[in-house]
């Protein structure tokens, strides 16, 4: 292993997302490039792939609290380990849809649009979608944008039970489509009988930060990971102008780094902590501010004449609500199947029911996750007081997140699911993070260049899910890996 410690070209906080596909980007031009990563990486044992660990005791989750609105500790949802929190994720690696760069009048709000159009973006995501082996399939959503290259590979297949769903749900008039995937599903299937949705990943077969990303980033000589590296601070020059390096706590020992470049991937909450406690990058007091998470509800659509007997379930998607209400009206939002839910994974949000009420509706149900976009506004924010970091989450948009469920509803019921029951997702999940460290053209309104790039300060990059203008409707994973290798590129050409 080499020792770059000393003298890394580029240091980047995080290997999620955002941080191991930078790195990927970067490796290939020789640039000495060192990952600090506060998690370690993931152990394979027995409760990666046990439903009662995972969602009932909660095995996983950080022995973290974070401060709500009203002043309530609440553990968070939020994931440190090699890969972050894609070591968890569902998988969806969608794109953003070409209207979403543009202004978009909601219910309850506008989106500001981004400082570059899909068009500009789009080569980044084709080049992701190949880093990241999505399987998918273009010609069936009808909001799907241009790909200037087809998916990789071909859609995960429905399972039989879910091929049946989709032809009920295409009959109930909407247009259900392939999910693009980051799942080899033999491989995953070898490793258990589960779902990979909220499942961690070890090594079987999920593409996530760690699996793709990362290792193909650590191919390379000149790249290191450093695990157990928690940073705690930036170190700003003398003259404020740029960022010296890093303090990092390891192994109980507290050390500085320094860089010609600091690129902070911690995640939109951590990454906007940092910030603030560093006091930096923050000229326009937007640092922490504009926090998203997507508004979204699990619906259990229950026939009982039909069993669903499918594994992992996840392979379809539903855009007909997502550009405008079906009406002419304001977008809804997303529809996409879950990972299957079984008993254990009621259990742990219906504790008095009985295991054997909760297997009867497993085995009934079809599980809709109904996604509607958060809409950015300056009071929900994260905030920092010493140690503790608040998140004082300011949801916004409901009236067309419950709508959206409603026309989930009535859709299921028209294909035939007498029982359709519906439950909004809590708020101490923090998911779908974003937009706390976001890109704008106007250094008044924005903390980062549309290259992530700080305004305040020529070397230090914030790449990670802050630096979205916009939560969009869909799942953010794949347009923050994609903007990662657009930065890496800016990097490259500018910097090095
Ligand atoms: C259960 C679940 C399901 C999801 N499903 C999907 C899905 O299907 N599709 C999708 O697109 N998205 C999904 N997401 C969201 C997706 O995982 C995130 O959007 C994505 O991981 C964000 O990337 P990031 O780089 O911002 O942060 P992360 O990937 O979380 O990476 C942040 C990294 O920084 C590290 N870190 C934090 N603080 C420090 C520090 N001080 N020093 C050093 N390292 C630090 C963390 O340990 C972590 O490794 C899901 C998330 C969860 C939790």
């Amino acid at each position: 292993m080499p020792d770059l410690t000393n003298q890394p070209d580029v240091v980047i906080v995080g290997s999620g997302m955002g941080g191991a596909t930078l790195a990927a980007g970067l490796a290939p031009t020789g640039a000495k490039v060192l990952i600090l990563e506060r998690g370690e990486r993931l152990k394979n044992t027995p409760e990666t792939r046990d439903p009662r660990a995972i969602f009932q005791r909660g095995f996983f989750r950080p022995q973290e609290s974070w401060i709500d609105g009203a002043g309530r500790p609440f553990n968070p949802g939020n994931y440190y380990l090699v890969g972050g929190n894609t070591k968890f994720f569902g998988a969806v690696l969608i794109r953003y849809r070409a209207e979403d760069f543009a202004p978009i009048q909601h219910a309850e709000g506008a989106t500001p649009g981004w400082p570059f159009a899909y068009e500009e973006f789009e080569p980044w995501y084709s080049r992701a979608e190949a880093l990241y082996q999505v399987r998918g399939a273009l010609g069936q959503d009808p909001t799907e944008p241009p790909h200037s290259a087809p998916y990789p590979f071909a859609p995960v297949p429905d399972e039989p039970a879910i091929a049946k769903v989709r032809e009920r749900m295409a009959r109930a008039g909407l247009h259900p489509a392939s999910l693009p995937l980051g799942v080899d599903i033999e491989r995953w299937l070898k490793g258990g009988a589960t779902p990979w949705d909220a499942f961690p990943n070890a090594d079987s077969g999920k593409s996530d930060a760690e699996s793709c990303g990362l290792a193909a980033a650590l191919k390379y000589p000149n790249v290191e990971l450093r695990t157990g590296a928690r940073v705690t601070r930036l170190i700003a020059s003398a003259d404020g102008k740029r960022v010296d390096g890093v303090e990092v706590l390891s192994g109980g020992e507290t050390t500085t780094i320094r860089a010609k470049i600091v690129v902070l991937s911690a995640g939109a909450v951590m990454s906007a902590a940092l910030l603030l406690r560093s006091g930096l990058a923050n000229g326009s007091d937007m640092v922490g501010r504009h926090f998203m998470n997507h508004n979204s509800s699990a619906v259990l659509a229950i026939d009982p004449r039909s069993v669903n007997d499918s594994v992992y379930q996840k392979t379809l998607g539903m855009n007909d609500y997502y550009l405008s209400d079906g009406a002419g009206g304001p977008p809804l939002g997303n529809i996409q199947l879950l990972g299957k839910i079984s008993a254990p994974i009621l259990k742990a949000n219906v504790k008095l029911a009985p295991e054997w009420s909760l297997s009867w509706v497993a085995r009934h149900a079809v599980d809709w996750y109904a996604m509607s976009e958060d809409l950015p506004n300056p009071e929900s924010r994260v905030t920092v007081n010493g140690a503790d970091i608040h998140l004082d989450w300011r949801r916004s948009n409901w009236a067309a997140h419950e709508r959206l469920v409603k026309a989930l509803k009535e859709r299921c019921r028209a294909a035939g699911y007498p029982i359709v029951l519906s439950r909004a997702f809590d708020r101490r999940t923090p998911s779908h993070q974003c937009g706390t460290v976001r890109i704008g053209a106007d250094p008044l309104k924005a903390p980062l260049d549309p290259f992530c790039r700080t305004y305040d300060h020529a070397n230090l990059f914030v790449v990670d899910a802050s630096f979205l203008p916009t939560s969009a409707g869909v799942n953010p994973a794949l347009t923050v890996a994609a903007q990662a290798l657009r930065v890496a590129d800016h990097i490259a050409k500018n910097d090095l």
